[in-house]
């Protein structure tokens, strides 16, 4: 969390002083419109830091002026960020209990931002639910309420609650709508419910016709009911839309095709995974020599060779397929390509950044940047 730097906030304060002095003097009341001295005792009081005393004052400041509630928001959500939760809910609290119906519901928003950075999502879920029947605060409260289900996991609410948003936005959203289905679909796989996975996955794709997360679950049901060839066809169709899911789905595939004859697989791989024509034939040659076995792994340079890979960065690959998964687990197979956050696992939704579908192979950067390299020099 950051701090905001006590200087702006004085400077804020200064530039609403400021105003209020000239709007008094265009009224020609310049004489008798004068700014109280509490004013400039809290001022004094924010630039040392004594935030304490400051909020004492401007909160009485506030009762005697009946017009200050700005100043009193500005200080909520300065204790908030300084991680001084308590204060902030005691501000907004009494703004929203004392304040005229044009602040309630302002105040009510601040309170579940309070909640929410307290840890206290029931307190923030149901601030933001009675909020939710507001004309002003309703889109931004259901966008919050979204939120905090997604955190949860809690993918039935976040859905419901998905379908209150505006069409507008749900059709810009359709394939996050998708991905709760998917949640939903792995839940029933784990209860053992193919019948239900299969019926919410067919939802999401009423959301989102092209979701390789819902042909890998699709191709998880298909091989639990031993339809291998139909598994397979669906891993690689994954692939096709999505070539960085290669490190899930390309050892799912091998496994396939060890019990459906098919030598010439890895070619087939590779196929799929140019097919897109966003991966860079480096990109190619280094996803393959991370994702095959490394038994498989002096195969990847005639492959990658044959599907248009330099010499050069074919040769590396099998040299690399090693060294690069290694570094790969140790500091992270993946990449969010939103945060940058590295990580071992898998994420359809970045645990820092909370991006959907964001998480990409390391390797894809490192191989962009020797493709720079290799450029410049
Ligand atoms: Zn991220």
């Amino acid at each position: 969390m950051f701090e905001l730097p006590p200087l702006l906030l004085a400077l804020a304060f200064i530039l609403v002083g400021l105003a209020a002095w000239f709007l008094g003097r265009r009224n020609g009341t310049a004489r008798t419109v004068r700014l109280p001295r509490d004013y400039y005792v809290g001022l004094d009081h924010l630039i040392n830091d004594r935030f304490d005393h400051a909020a004492e004052i401007f909160a009485r400041m506030a009762d005697a002026e009946g017009d200050a509630a700005e100043i009193q928001f500005a200080l909520g959500s300065l204790f908030r960020r300084r991680g001084e939760v308590d204060r902030a809910i005691a501000i907004h609290s009494r703004l929203r209990d004392q304040g005229g119906a044009g602040l309630r519901d302002k105040a009510a928003f601040a309170l579940a931002l309070d909640y929410q950075s307290a840890g206290l999502m029931d307190r923030a879920e149901r601030v933001l639910e009675e909020l939710a029947a507001s004309r002003e605060f309703r889109h931004t409260a259901l966008d919050h309420l979204v939120g905090i289900y997604e955190t949860q996991g809690d993918w039935a609410k976040a859905l419901k609650v998905f379908h209150e948003l505006p069409a507008p936005l749900q059709t810009e959203r359709a394939r996050v709508a998708a991905h709760y289905l998917c949640e939903l679909a792995e839940q029933a796989l784990i209860q053992g419910d193919s019948e239900r996975a299969g019926t919410l996955l067919r939802k999401a794709r009423t959301h989102e016709a092209e979701l390789p997360r819902a042909d890998i679950l699709r191709a998880r049901i298909a091989e639990k009911s031993g339809d291998s060839g139909g598994a397979l066809l669906l891993y690689l169709h994954a692939l096709e839309t999505s070539p960085g899911l290669a490190l899930e789905v390309i050892p799912a595939v091998l496994a396939l095709a060890r019990q459906i004859p098919n030598p010439d697989m890895l070619n087939e791989l590779g196929r799929r995974l140019r097919h897109n024509g966003r991966v860079t034939p480096r990109q190619l040659a280094w996803l393959l020599a991370t994702a095959v076995p490394p038994e498989q792994v002096a195969l990847v340079p005639g492959v990658a060779a044959e599907l248009g890979a330099g010499a050069g960065s074919a040769a590396a690959a099998s040299s690399l397929g090693a060294l690069l998964s290694r570094i790969g687990d140790a500091g992270g197979r993946y990449q969010c390509d939103e945060c940058g956050l590295n990580s071992v696992g898998w994420y359809w939704r970045c645990p820092k950044c909370h991006a959907w579908d964001s998480m990409n192979p390391a390797v894809f950067k490192w191989a962009e940047r020797a493709d720079g390299a290799a450029r410049s020099s």
